[in-house]
């Protein structure tokens, strides 16, 4: 039984007792007011006594006087007779002696035995039920009674004499004789009457009356019987032989008694009410503590549920990352290699269908974030470009296969060094060109990308235009609910959740952008976002080319930002593809690398060797990353080994919980090599750290010395002697729109002397900042123009650059950078004017 049956039921017998005891109450207040109504009619009853004493008195006194008169005027007895009987009419007045001689009217005392004692001095009253009442009073002369003076009051004149009816209306008396007999009934008393008094009922109450009067001068008893309910009374008449008897309706008395009751009555019923309230009170705050309880349950029950979806997340992340991680690690040892061409562009679409992946994945994750309130905005410098190409490869395959034409406008003057969240507007783009795509049968999906800049914000714009279904009227409003799929009917083939846009939405109100829609039911729709992004380099974004991938053709060129040939790694991974990959990555540092699988195997080659830097998995059977990670803290000499987790669950708050555990700080799986590297580069000791210049054609085995590197540059770049400027590449950057290649030449032509000047008066200025900044925009415009040679160069340059403005720089190091920069700047520049020269020339591009 729950807790508010229980309570229903408590309160259900609490009702029941109150209700019993009212009743038991009620039937004690009923008697107790009886009681005392008992009293009360005693009471009365004494005076009615009194009063019927009084009218015997009345009737004696007239009667005694005259006595008093013939004790001395004995010759006055007929003219007393005569006053007598003048004064009360209905008296029959008379005298006797001791012979028993009568005057007036006869009497015996056979008839009226007790006039004898009135021949002793008494006044006496008695009667007769055959002739009525006697009065009588003796007539004394000195000390002896000579005479009785009497009156006799006939039966029929009883009532209307001494009957008490004039008391009240509903008090019945009957003035009734010693031994029973009825005296001087009450007027109208009729056969009902005599039906009444023999009642049973009433007969026991006059008995108990009657016991009572042995005690008392007057009682009254209540009873309750088939007449009804009644109090009968009785009281001795004094001096007399008489008693007074009666009866009144119980009704004449409740007057009172049912004011005392009815209060009682009303107080009760609002205890009563009191309690009805105050058990609906407790009932309700029973009732909400139980919900609260349910409630807490159902919190408990879902907290429960979000913690195993979030595990469920968090787990089938690594089970994924896990192989993702290994997939691309390989991908990027191949992209290293000299593969041909077609294994290099499998290689390259492997790398983006791998950070598509993943970004999927990190989608996901995502969507429990938001749901949960921790989803972060993070954001990073990021080049407007890059995004694009990995949108567009993702979409543009997906769009391929469905035979729709994806055509994409970029505004080439947007400035490319965007700083905002990358990955969120990835994400949201993708989604809407795959909405796009899902819900156009035919036609095209276009993709605008515009905006607006106000001093160093750009106001984003992204369209995207389909062919497609389109959106009814009605449905707009329901776009952006969770799980709301419109048209189902329509739609029921087409695979959807239905969070894609309320994710989007909701990414684009935490980033302060906004998100509307345009549609024609069957014609098609189009999304427009507006996102507002910091302008970090206002380098134009230049033509922008879906197939053009800058470097699809070259080696991916990737040099070491340092080596540390001393360096100890350990590397933990129970996957051995993930350890290989870890260790292909770091051999161009060359640090020594140390593998081991387990927790165990960690322990047993930290007591071998000391180690600068642990790379431990986190998640790992047996022993864990963090059980290890205790373990091995607890050797000695560990102090100075830092641990680096990796791992392939990234959910939100994992950095806070890598710190707290004892970690130096975490790598999330799959990583790339300079990931890797940078890590490395920052928990080394510094003094193992070697930093080699930019040499970009050879393997830097080790640090070259600046005029080697240079004479190496300039061999890799002249012979064979390649064409200054490559026009087919330069051409599909341009989407091959000839007219707008042409244009970008002429463009490049006439920015050269300024920017060459600028160049110039920065190295003379030694303004390294801006130097950095204007060889880092001639390296991207070079490659849009298709000359590979100045953006290697300028590249080179701006690397230079880059390793002597470095804070860890030691000062040889910087040294170097400087003399690279002084020694390659007129070259470079030397270069760039001729590179501009041919770009002028508007013959050579045909
Ligand atoms: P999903 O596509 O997974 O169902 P979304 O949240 O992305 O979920 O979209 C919600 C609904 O909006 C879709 O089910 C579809 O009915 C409608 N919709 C979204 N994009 C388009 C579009 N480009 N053209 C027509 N309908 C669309």
């Amino acid at each position: 039984m729950n807790n508010r049956k229980k309570m229903l039921l408590t309160i259900l017998m609490m009702l029941f007792l109150i209700f019993l005891s009212g009743i038991f109450i009620q039937q004690r207040i009923v008697n107790m007011l009886n009681k005392a109504a008992e009293h009360s009619v005693a009471r009365q009853t004494e005076d009615l006594s009194m009063l019927a004493g009084e009218r015997f008195r009345r009737f004696l006194t007239p009667l005694q006087t005259a006595a008093t008169h013939l004790s001395e005027h004995e010759e006055d007895k007929d003219d007393m007779l005569k006053m007598l009987v003048q004064q009360n009419p209905q008296g029959q007045a008379g005298l006797i002696d001791f012979q028993h001689h009568t005057r007036g009217r006869s009497v015996s005392s056979k008839s009226f035995p007790r006039l004898q004692l009135a021949f002793h001095g008494n006044t006496v009253i008695d009667y007769n039920p055959d002739i009525g009442i006697l009065l009588a009073t003796p007539v004394s002369y000195g000390d002896n009674v000579r005479y009785v003076l009497y009156q006799i009051y006939p039966i029929s004149m009883l009532p209307q004499l001494f009957a008490l009816s004039d008391y009240d209306a509903f008090t019945h008396v009957i003035i009734q004789y010693h031994d029973g007999t009825l005296a001087v009934p009450y007027e109208n008393y009729t056969t009902e009457d005599t039906r009444f008094w023999a009642d049973e009922t009433i007969q026991s109450g006059m008995r108990e009356v009657h016991s009572r009067l042995e005690r008392n001068k007057a009682a009254a008893v209540y009873t309750e019987g088939a007449e009804g309910k009644y109090f009968v009374f009785g009281a001795d008449l004094p001096q007399t032989d008489f008693s007074l008897i009666g009866y009144m309706p119980w009704s004449a008395v409740a007057g009172q008694i049912m004011s005392i009751y009815q209060r009682v009555f009303f107080l009760f019923a609002l205890m009563l009410i009191l309690f009805a309230c105050l058990s609906i009170y407790l009932l309700m705050a029973q009732t909400s503590v139980a919900e609260t309880e349910e409630l807490r349950q159902a919190r408990l029950a879902a907290d429960a549920a979000n913690l195993a979806k979030s595990q469920f997340l968090a787990n089938m992340s690594h089970e994924i990352r896990t192989p993702l991680n290994a997939i691309s690690g390989m991908n990027e040892m191949i992209l290293r290699q000299q593969v041909p061409g077609e294994v290099r562009q499998y290689a390259n679409n492997i790398k983006s269908a791998t950070t598509a992946l993943l970004t999927i994945i990190n989608e996901i994750l995502d969507f429990s974030k938001i749901e949960s309130g921790h989803m972060e905005i993070v954001d990073t410098d990021y080049q407007l470009t890059n995004v694009l190409r990995e949108v567009c490869t993702l979409v543009g395959v997906r769009a391929q296969a469905k035979s729709l034409l994806f055509k994409i406008h970029v505004d080439p003057y947007l400035p490319n060094g965007l700083y905002g969240d990358a990955g969120r507007l990835r994400q949201i783009l993708i989604n809407l060109l795959n909405n796009a795509i899902k819900y156009t049968p035919s036609g095209s999906i276009t993709l605008d990308i515009s905006g607006q800049r106000k001093e160093n914000t750009l106001y984003l714009q992204a369209a995207v235009t389909d062919t497609g279904i389109g959106i009814r009227e009605e449905d707009k409003d329901r776009l952006f609910h969770v799980f709301e799929r419109l048209d189902i009917k329509r739609n029921c083939q087409i695979e959807g959740t239905g969070l894609g846009l309320a994710i989007t939405y909701r990414l684009l109100n935490m980033m302060h952008g906004s998100i509307k829609v345009d549609s024609t039911y069957g014609e098609g729709s189009v999304f427009t976002i507006e996102l507002p992004q910091e302008v970090h380099s206002f380098d134009p974004v230049g033509v922008f080319s879906l197939s053009a991938q800058p470097d699809l053709d070259k080696v991916l060129e990737h040099q070491a930002s340092f080596i540390a040939p001393d360096a100890q790694v350990l590397i933990v991974d129970d996957n051995e593809m993930n350890c290989f990959v870890a260790s292909s990555l770091l051999k161009e540092t060359q640090v020594q690398t140390v593998i081991a699988h387990s927790g165990a195997e960690t322990m047993e080659a930290l007591q071998k060797q000391r180690f600068h830097v642990v790379l431990l998995d986190y998640m790992m059977p047996g022993m864990d990353g963090v059980e290890t990670l205790h373990k091995a803290k607890e050797l000695p000499n560990i102090g100075s080994t830092r641990f680096i987790a990796l791992t392939a669950t990234a959910i939100s708050g994992s950095r806070e919980k890598f710190l707290m555990e004892g970690f130096d700080n975490y790598l999330s799986k799959p990583m790339t090599g300079d990931d890797l590297t940078n890590m490395l580069l920052r928990y080394l000791p510094q003094e193992l750290i070697q930093h080699p210049l930019p040499a970009p054609a050879a393997a830097p085995i080790a640090a070259p010395s600046p005029a080697k590197t240079a004479e190496q540059a300039s061999t890799t770049v002249a012979p064979p002697a390649p064409p200054l400027i490559d026009y087919k590449l330069g051409l599909t950057y341009c989407n091959n729109m000839q007219a707008v290649y042409d244009k970008i030449l002429a463009m490049f032509n006439k920015q050269s002397s300024d920017k060459i000047a600028q160049l110039d008066n920065d190295l003379a200025a030694a303004n390294w900042k801006d130097y950095r900044i204007n060889i880092h925009a001639l390296k991207s415009t070079a490659l849009t123009i298709g000359c590979r040679s100045l953006n290697q160069k300028a590249k080179d340059q701006e690397q230079a650059v880059k390793d002597y403005l470095a804070e860890t720089a030691p000062p040889d190091q910087q040294q170097q950078a400087m003399d690279y920069i002084q020694q390659h700047h007129a070259n470079v520049m030397d270069l760039y004017r001729q590179v501009a020269e041919l770009a002028g020339s508007p013959a050579q591009t045909g």
